[in-house]
């Protein structure tokens, strides 16, 4: 169970991190909001617990950005405004369960039950990419209805552009992504752009993809519609 502590207060993200990965859970920890959505592109996460007050930003902005983007971790928001307009933010926002801190971190770790037991076998998060419709859980791609078979790096890169829309992805971005930190010797930096030029032929087949921009030099960008 990946766990991503969002928590700048160090004290209380590093008794968290103890208990936590004393239960058997594997915590990763962000200080900042910035930080945080870095760690959740990258990573799947069953539980994030997000703290509001973060110096770079509001735990609620991460909230909708996450939601935005399909996110499906089990959001679990600290808070220590009293006020309850936070809590009902927050519930409202698609977060699991809100805590007002102090809590204890026993408390966290039954609410954190609790969902798991509420959410088990729950939900598919589907993402709308300019009518291509993503189901991430089960790996399909569907164009009205119809469905667009993709190999698994395709797919891949297509999602990881989708949760990025609107900004310019590098080539070295998207091949660390597709292909993890270790590249072979021989890697050749075309690869990526022998995958994209197949998934845009994919994609073209169905509909027109002009959202899908080649920015010169740099590298690729899903503009949303
Ligand atoms: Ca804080």
């Amino acid at each position: 169970m990946n766990v991503l502590i969002v928590e700048d207060e160090r004290s209380l993200s590093h008794e968290m991190e103890i208990y936590l990965t004393k239960q058997g859970l594997h915590c990763d920890v962000a200080f900042t909001g910035a930080k945080a959505l870095e760690m959740m592109w990258v990573n799947s996460y069953d539980f994030v617990l997000l703290d509001i007050g973060l110096p770079d930003t509001n735990g609620f902005e991460i909230l909708k950005e996450a939601k935005k983007n399909a996110i499906d971790s089990a959001f679990i928001v600290l808070t220590a405004r009293s006020e309850t307009d936070d809590k009902i933010l927050g519930l409202d926002l698609g977060a699991d369960d809100y805590l007002a801190k102090p809590f204890s971190l026993p408390e966290l770790h039954a609410r954190m039950q609790a969902i798991l037991r509420r959410k088990h076998g729950l939900k598919v998060q589907i993402i709308d990419i300019n009518g291509f419709m993503m189901d991430y859980q089960n790996r399909t791609l569907t164009y009205e209805e119809t469905p667009v078979v993709l190999t698994k790096k395709e797919f891949d890169l297509l999602h990881y552009l989708a949760l990025h829309k609107g900004r310019v992805l590098s080539r070295s971005q998207l091949t660390e992504h597709i292909w993890g930190d270790v590249m072979d010797d021989d890697y050749d930096s075309n690869y990526i752009d022998v995958h994209v030029k197949n998934l845009r032929k994919k994609l073209a087949a169905h509909a027109p993809i002009e959202w899908f921009e080649t920015v010169r030099g740099i590298g690729y960008r899903l503009n949303a519609q």
